[in-house]
């Protein structure tokens, strides 16, 4: 008979990694998330080779105390939430403990950060073999995650990585993806020491257009509308392409739930249909939309991604994001009968 015995916690880290870190790109994914949470007004990411030889992202936000830095570290540590009831309302984009865990069961990281209180101290980890140390370091307010070597000791997960330029084309999409979340921040990317892309902190409605149009292309900007439309406690804004701006494929399509990047059915469907007289058959809508709701109407504990949430009154948010967009496009098309009012 095999004994049962605990799993060493780094190597079930890196089990677990399996489900949070896939490439360079989810790693970029997990510290712009946590630097937003931090209350960043100011984030800058360093990659090299594609992601997987470096990934530095460096904040300017609230920052980690120096006797919680080994904590940060922790599977199922964290800040944001305390107790059950917290997750019936979740605020902020992390909230699961997991993602430096995870990255730091396998790779070379190291978390410098500064909170203000005191003097700037940095952590260091590599794979599952060292037990962080607390060392003292020079770091303006604020909080950088330095990551190399990706799955350096995981050679099976490696293998799966695919040419720099394919990692640094995901990355960078996801880069985009939150850069599009928080106009209030200001955004660098650079890849092999160049500047990629520079994004100031847009601070009125002509800067968060401009800031559209870097990202999704000028064409879009032109050829979409401004929507804002708030109705029994749910707010819809963003941009709507012009049926005239369809596309041959899904890949102008930005749709956030309080602020997270989401994919949903229920929401695909809404807006497809509010586009169904205007779009072609086998045309998709361009958009970049923003959904506003009370958090508690919104679960997005259902995978470890985030990628997926579950509303809960999944008829009344098809309802209103049908109303709001189909007077939108209806509009949109001369001779279209305006859609009832909501
Ligand atoms: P989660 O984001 O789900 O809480 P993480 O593993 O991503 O879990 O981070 C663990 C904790 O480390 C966070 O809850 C937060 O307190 C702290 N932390 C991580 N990154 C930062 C950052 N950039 N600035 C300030 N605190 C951070
Ligand atoms: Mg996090």
């Amino acid at each position: 008979m095999r004994t049962i015995h605990l799993l060493d916690p780094r190597l079930a880290n890196q089990i677990a990694a399996g489900e949070v870190v896939e490439r360079p790109a989810s790693v970029v994914k997990e510290l712009l998330e946590n630097a937003l949470d931090a209350g960043a007004s100011q984030i800058q990411v360093d990659v090299e080779q594609g992601g997987v030889r470096l990934v530095r992202v460096r904040d300017n936000g609230g920052g980690i105390r120096q006797q919680e830095l080994p904590l940060a570290l922790s599977r199922h540590a964290t800040s944001k939430i305390h107790e059950a009831e917290d997750l019936e309302a979740i605020g902020s984009l992390g909230f699961r403990g997991e993602a430096l865990a995870a990255i730091s069961s396998v790779s070379r990281l190291t978390l410098t950060s500064c909170s203000g209180d005191e003097g700037a101290a940095s952590v260091r980890v590599e794979g599952r073999d060292m037990a962080p140390v607390i060392q003292p370091a020079a770091h303006p307010q604020g909080t950088t995650v330095e990551m190399r070597d990706l799955f350096f000791n995981t050679p099976a997960r490696r293998r799966f990585l695919r040419t720099e330029k394919t990692e640094f084309g995901h990355l960078e999409e996801v880069f985009r993806r939150i850069a599009l979340s928080e106009f209030g921040t200001g955004f660098q990317l650079s890849h092999n020491q160049k500047v990629t892309l520079q994004l100031l902190a847009a601070r009125d409605a002509a800067a968060r257009a401009q800031r559209v149009a870097r990202l999704c292309g000028a064409a879009f900007i032109e050829q979409s509308v401004p929507v804002d439309v708030e109705a029994s406690g749910l707010r819809l804004h963003g941009w709507v392409g012009l049926p005239t701006f369809s596309r041959a494929q899904a890949d102008l399509q930005y749709f956030y739930v309080n602020g997270r990047v989401i994919r949903d059915k229920v929401v695909n469907h809404a807006v497809r249909q509010a586009y169904s007289d205007v779009m072609y058959h086998g045309r998709h809508a361009a958009y970049v939309l923003f959904l506003e709701l009370d958090p508690a109407l919104v679960d997005v504990n259902v995978h470890p991604t985030k990628h997926e949430v579950r509303f809960r009154e999944q008829r009344m948010v098809h309802d209103f994001l049908f109303r709001a967009l189909h007077r939108e496009v209806a509009a949109l098309k001369p001779g279209q009968a305006p859609a009832p009012e909501v």
